[in-house]
Parts: C-alpha cells; structure tokens; sequence
C-alpha cells in the first residue's frame, strides 16, 4: 500500500509537471502573432524564383573557379556579393569597404587572406540588437579537369540571403524598416573548417550579447533521396535547442505564409550526421546565441563538380528562402526578444 501511494504521488506530481509544461508551450505558442502579416505578405512576394536563379547562375559560375577561401575566385565572388550590395544601395556596419578581412595567419592548410563580406538594414527602435542571416561563400576550389561550381553548396543559400535583403530594403524604403537590425553576413573558409564564422565570433562586428538570433542557410535548392515523392520540405535543425520560442516562431511563420514540411529528423540528438555541429551556425550557438540551420540534406552532387545550377528547384528554393525571411521578419520586429530558455 505504501509503495503504491508512493506511485500516486510520483504520477501526480510528474502530470502537474507535464500540465505546466504544456500550459508553457501554449501560453508562447499564443504570444507569437505576425501583427501585420499582410505587410510581410507584401515583401515575401518580392522574393523571386527568376531572381534567385539569376542569383544562383551568376554565383556559381565558372569564372569565380569554384570559391575556393584565399583563393582568386573566392575574391571575386566576394566582390561580387559587396557589389550587388553597393547597387541596391544596402550599406555595411564597416562602412564603405563591406569586408571583415580575415589575415592568412587565422587559417591552416595553406588557405590565403579572405574576407566574410557583411551589410545590414540598421533598427529603426532597437539598432544595436540583431538578427543575423548567413550563409556561406566560399566551395571546394577546382582541380585540373574540373570546377567545384558549389550550386546548392552555397549558391542557394548565397541568393537567399541577397533576395531577403533586397526585400527588407524595399520595406525599409518603404516604412516598414525593422525595429532591430538585420545583418547580411556571407562567410568565407567554411569549407576548410568554419573558420569566417569562428573569426566574426569572436570579433563580432555587433556583441554576441546583443544578437538575438542566427539563421544560417547552407543548401536549400535541392531535394534529398528521402523526399523525391515529397519534395515541398526542408530540415530545420536546432531552431529548439536554445530557445522554445524560436522554434515556435518559426512553424507559425511557415504555417501562416509558407506551408513546408518542416522535418526535424536532424535535429535529433542521436542523429550519427550531427549537422547542428558542422555548419557555420554552431559557432553562434556555442555563443548562447540560438539559431536555426536551413538545410536540404545531403545528394549526388554533394561536394562534387556536378552541384551545377539547372539541378537547382528554383520553385523550392523560393519557398524555403520566404520561410526564412518570415521567420527574420518576425524575430527583428517582434516586442520583446526571444527569451534563451535553454542550456548550451
Ligand atoms: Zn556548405
């Protein structure tokens, strides 16, 4: 009899608990509102298949040699990234030269001088917090027969982030700037060991402390083995690690303008991939600073000469890349920051 009332109150007290718990996620889930979604409707529609395979095409073309960090491709590519920057007249938080140099003593393996090249939309109420989209730049190099193009690997990602700055400038253009500051960060030296993002880590251009949240985005134009039947998805990895609200944030904003199938496979702790630790995001993390990682999943082409662009489903990349923007969107202009809940 003892030992059963012992059970009585461990089930009671462990169902007050879940009771609490699950009153927890509502009362959050109930907080996340897009206020003004007929705006963020407005700016997803300036996200465009056509402009992102222009984007695509010219970035992994043949004559920046593959992007390999340090390497003369790689600098041309950057170029082209502070470029486009300079045309759509979004500015840099270092001013007029948009590079945050990076000197060869900072790499191994024979990697030269590179550069993370950086622009922003600056907060109308709260500059200094930030939300920061990544990506990386740089690939794999070439050989002598052939050119790593790095279509997926990261020219998706790459014209993701510079369609969503495009739109986030035609809203500050507008009157609908962010209330927090949105960073536009293109990563060099991934590819040879996260290195753009552990350098900006710890030279941060805005405090650690004061970025709320990374998005960084590596291969989201292509479909995996696991989802050629159902294409419409894309893996979110880590988005609850650190933050429940992030999580939260981001299926509301896929639920109410996007409608993926958000697959968390790999985010599992016992994943044997272990993605959330081998991107550019777990540099952030490491910082307490939560993140989502965009990915496809790995394919055929992976890390081979053949990722070229016309394997890329533009139709796809367009959703994923409004799934982030939402998701930006709301993280830069919602009342309160999100709130880390969660050990690292
Ligand atoms: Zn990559």
């Amino acid at each position: 009899m003892k030992i059963h009332l012992v059970a009585l109150a461990l089930f009671l007290v462990g169902s007050c608990a879940t009771l609490r718990y699950s009153e927890k996620i509502e009362k959050i889930k109930a907080n996340i509102v897009f206020k003004d979604s007929e705006t963020v409707k407005s700016y997803l529609e300036t996200i465009t298949e056509m402009e992102l395979k222009t984007h695509v095409y010219q970035f992994s073309s043949d004559k920046f040699q593959g992007r390999r960090a340090g390497e003369p491709g790689h600098h041309k590519a950057s170029k082209f990234i502070k470029d486009y920057y300079i045309k759509e007249d979004i500015k840099s938080p270092l001013g007029s030269k948009y590079y945050q140099y990076i000197p060869e003593s900072y790499f191994s393996e024979g990697i030269k001088d590179s550069q993370n090249v950086i622009a922003y939309i600056e907060g109308t109420e709260l500059p200094d917090e930030v939300i920061i989209i990544s990506a990386h730049s740089d690939h794999e190099g070439y050989n002598d027969n052939e050119i790593y193009n790095g279509a997926d690997d990261n020219g998706s990602g790459t014209a993701a982030v510079l369609e969503m700055a495009q739109a986030f400038k035609k809203a500050a253009s507008e009157g609908h700037g962010p209330k927090r500051s949105v960073v536009f960060l293109h990563l060099t030296g991934e590819e040879v060991g996260l290195n753009g993002s552990r350098y900006y880590t710890k030279y941060p251009v805005f405090s650690m402390k004061n970025t709320v949240a990374n998005l960084n985005i590596d291969m989201i134009g292509r479909v995996d083995d696991d989802h050629i039947d159902k294409p419409n998805y894309v893996y979110v990895i880590g988005a609850d690690r650190l933050s429940t609200e992030l999580h939260y944030i981001s299926e509301k904003a896929n639920d109410n303008f996007v409608g993926l199938d958000l697959d968390y496979k790999l985010n599992s702790d016992n994943d044997p991939n272990r993605y959330y630790f081998r991107s550019d995001h777990y540099n952030f993390a490491q910082k307490g600073v939560p993140v989502i990682f965009y990915f496809n999943g790995e394919h055929e082409d992976y890390h081979e000469p053949t990722d070229t662009p016309e394997k890329i489903n533009y139709t796809l990349l367009a959703k994923r890349t409004k799934l982030i923007f939402a998701t930006a969107w709301y993280l830069a202009n919602a009342e309160n920051r999100i709130v880390v809940d969660k050990e690292y």
